[in-house]
């Protein structure tokens, strides 16, 4: 396992394929994949989705 620097399952993925694309000399994937990872939303502020309050 790998401390996490990828927030989600989503990310992680896309962490991995820029480095394949990165050692596959692939730049123009790895900044896609650099894109999507930037505008992944959900996780920057873990502030409250309809949180589920308690009580
Ligand atoms: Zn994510």
């Amino acid at each position: 396992m790998t401390p996490g620097k990828a927030a989600c399952d989503a990310c992680a993925r896309l962490e991995r394929e820029k480095e394949a694309a990165r050692q596959a000399g692939d730049l123009s994937k790895v900044t896609d994949c650099a894109v999507l990872l930037k505008r992944h939303p959900g996780h920057s502020k873990r502030s409250t989705l309809s949180g589920r309050g308690r009580a």
